[in-house]
């Protein structure tokens, strides 16, 4: 059944794109100091409590690991919904959606749990074939901001292990590229005495466990012509909800395409959450024009018009994707079961005052 969503959002002609998408990297050269940016998120009022990750896995604490993780309870009780921007760090669309519900967001029913930088290390240094600009500054209210772009995959310096020469996922056969041991995505549910990358993401799972989160999302980027760019990815048991969010997105000019979780591909947010823990689980993707082009082969010239895939209309589309992700929720839940919300902003807000308004 369709439903019409309440948001009110500017149409965009979207496009589709087909292309393969190898997503390969590459060596690390560590130079900045370790350690994700925590001073670069400023709470908002809906911010009830602010937590280090390691709470959840005391063998995080101290290390390169170790990430900022923001609570925002409704004074009603209702829903737990968790969101994780920053799995890969050079995927800034989910960044800044992130820090925005820190920043923005008030709650009204139910709890927010929001990890902006979900791994801490992959913030904390730039691969040198990764494209596009190294931060990203916005002129806000209190000055100018920077975010920091950082990349796919855990420090190398940090993961306690060199990579081995492939990486097997301890729950299946699959057989990956050794640096892939670092990706946060490639490490779910993970070991609680593995190593960095594996005790992230074991931390993210224990936390979506324990705090009884009901949805929880990872917010990705992909290539523009990446077959997963343009896709709400979802473990099987939640794919009718995912369904229905992207005919309510349609229905406000955002042409997102959706897809279940392949069973067998092991160690990925959206199966590994949905698999562990009770809460329904979303993977976002946008198109990055900096992101995996080359990996493509494409002609980098013709991607890397930011122009065409403008950073708040990335951010837009997230936010817009969680929110009707949530409402497709809301809509089978009894009233007081349902998750309530005010302040994130719609991507005709930030199309029509860009994303510093709306940073603290
Ligand atoms: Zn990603």
């Amino acid at each position: 059944m369709r439903r019409r969503t309440t948001l009110a959002v500017a149409a965009l002609p979207l496009l589709h794109w087909t292309a393969g998408h190898a997503g390969g990297v590459l060596s690390p050269e560590p130079k900045s100091p370790p350690g994700a940016p925590q001073s670069e998120i400023k709470p908002g009022n809906g911010v009830t409590a602010q937590r280090r990750l390691s709470q959840w896995l005391p063998a995080l604490a101290g290390t390169p690991g170790d990430t900022a993780v923001f609570v925002l309870e409704g004074k009603v009780p209702g829903p737990t919904v968790f969101v994780a921007g920053g799995t890969h760090n050079m995927e800034m669309a989910g960044v800044i959606a992130a820090t925005l519900l820190v920043e923005r967001a008030v709650v009204q029913r139910g709890r927010l749990i929001v990890v902006p930088r979900a791994n801490a290390s992959g913030a904390s240094w730039r691969d040198p074939k990764d494209l596009g600009p190294g931060e990203y500054t916005f002129d806000t209210a209190s000055g100018k901001r920077t975010f920091a772009v950082g990349t796919r995959l855990t420090r190398s310096t940090h993961q306690g292990a060199p990579d081995p020469s492939s990486y097997i996922h301890p729950s299946s056969q699959e057989k990956l590229p050794g640096y892939e041991m670092r990706n946060l995505n490639r490490a779910h549910p993970g070991k609680a005495d593995g190593n960095l990358t594996q005790k992230t993401a074991y931390a993210l799972t224990r936390l979506i466990a324990v705090e009884g989160a009901h949805v929880a999302f990872d917010l990705h980027e992909a290539g523009p012509r990446s077959r997963l760019a343009w896709l709400i990815i979802a473990n099987p048991k939640n794919v009718e909800q995912a369904a229905n969010a992207a005919l309510d997105l349609g229905d406000i000019g955002i042409d997102m395409r959706i897809e279940a979780s392949s069973p067998t591909f092991r160690g990925l947010s959206h199966l590994e959450w949905g698999e562990a823990t009770k809460a329904a689980a979303y993977l976002i993707e946008t198109p990055n024009p900096y992101q995996a082009s080359s990996y493509d082969g494409d002609p980098l010239e013709e991607l890397r018009k930011e122009g065409d895939y403008p950073l708040w209309m990335r951010v837009g589309v997230q936010l817009e994707a969680v929110m009707a992700v949530l409402n497709v929720h809301n809509s089978s839940a009894a009233p007081t079961a349902r998750f309530e919300a005010v302040g994130v902003p719609s991507l005709a807000d930030l199309k029509a005052r860009g994303i510093g308004a709306f940073l603290n």
